[in-house]
């Protein structure tokens, strides 16, 4: 069924499996992403779509899978559902011991019963989409939840001895300023994450903040930049290491399974809008969920893993890239280095914070000097 677009493989290295839930029961005020409301016929076909499609490539891929990740959309709207799917994960594909199995959860989502489900089908990480710890902007932003369901279900996540928490903040708000970050930021570390992943507010066309736009009252690129500096300093001040752009870790929690994304790891993804990255082929299932449920297949996406893609996704993280050095190279990064927006040792290319910040037109120059 899949031989258009991926290779009968048996390697022996493993694979981070996705698994997209792609419903929400609102949509945020901010949001493109593919999502479509569910109830619970829809959800239970879903499931059994899932089921399907993990028996399906579980038969195919011979391979050791060491991180899930069950990413959305809302994965908690189906944490009911998890331990059936997480059982064929198990029974399908070999499940390595201490894999990483991480379920996103939004706050609003009755914690406790949801918690339980997750536990019961073995999710070890959480990934909470806090966002900020002021109820005038979670409403603003039109997400479901407030502030105090963030704390309530960080609390039953530790009761039921959950040991590795991601919480989402987002920056650049609508009337947003370095005292209300701040306040944000003192919010979630006061929480005690193991790991915080940061995302500045990009106004999407399709969206509500992209209908009114020009009444949102945003802060300009300038002070966003301040705010992701103050943001750097302050986890840093914490005890966080910034290990790629937009993600902070305590030691050994950085993400496993987005470190795949950026380290050119293989991957599988299962949902409608899901990618996948294997054995150098790209493929992904359209943004469709009819289609999903009815049994379409993946489409190809090219080819994956080009130097070009190293380069880019490896400038993204604090350990850097190798690049084989060249004169117009060597000179280019002398000067961006005078800037202070990365350092070269011998051919390791790191950016720095500011770097971070203009990371585009960075990649875009070195990537110039190698062609
Ligand atoms: S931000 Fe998350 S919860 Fe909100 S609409 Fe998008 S996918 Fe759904």
């Amino acid at each position: 069924m899949y031989q258009a677009v991926a290779p009968v493989l048996s390697l022996i290295n493993s694979l981070g499996l996705y698994i997209h839930i792609p419903f929400c029961l609102k949509k945020c005020n901010y949001c493109d992403f593919y999502s479509v409301p569910v109830n619970d016929i829809i959800k239970r076909d879903y499931s059994k779509t899932l089921i399907r499609e993990i028996k399906q490539w579980g038969g195919r891929l011979s391979r050791p899978i060491d991180t899930v990740y069950f990413g959305g959309g809302t994965p908690s709207l189906m944490a009911k559902y998890l331990p059936e799917i997480m059982k064929e994960v198990r029974n399908n594909f070999t499940l390595l011991e201490n894999a990483e199995i991480t379920m996103e959860m939004n706050p609003a989502d009755n914690s406790q019963e949801v918690l339980e489900y997750a536990l019961k089908s073995g999710v070890n990480r959480l990934s909470i989409g806090a966002q900020s710890g002021d109820d005038n902007e979670l409403e603003i932003l039109g997400r479901r939840h407030t502030a105090k369901q963030t704390v309530d279900t960080v609390k039953a996540a530790r009761k039921l001895g959950f040991k590795n928490i991601s919480l989402d903040i987002m920056l650049g708000l609508p009337h947003s300023n370095e005292a209300t970050l701040k306040k944000s930021l003192e919010f979630i570390t006061d929480l005690k994450p193991e790991h915080i992943s940061a995302y500045i507010l990009k106004i999407e066309e399709n969206t509500v903040f992209g209908s009114i736009y020009n009444t949102l009252n945003l802060p300009d690129e300038d002070k966003v930049a301040e705010q992701y500096l103050q943001m750097c300093e302050y986890l840093k001040n914490m005890g966080y290491e910034h290990y790629e752009i937009s993600n902070f870790a305590k030691a050994n929690k950085e993400s496993r399974h987005n470190l795949k994304y950026w380290e050119l790891k293989d991957y599988l993804g299962l949902g409608p809008a899901a990618h996948s990255f294997i054995g150098g082929k790209r493929f992904y299932y359209s943004e469709n969920l009819t289609e999903f449920i009815t049994g379409a297949s993946p489409l190809p996406d090219g080819d994956g893993g080009s130097e070009d893609e190293r380069i880019m996704l490896g400038l993204r993280l604090n350990k850097g890239v190798e690049i084989a050095p060249n004169p117009q190279l060597l000179n280019k990064c002398k000067s961006l280095e005078e800037n202070g927006l990365l350092t070269l040792k011998e051919n390791l290319i790191t950016l720095t914070v500011k770097g971070f910040l203009v990371s585009n037109s960075i990649i875009t120059e070195i990537l110039e000097c190698i062609e």
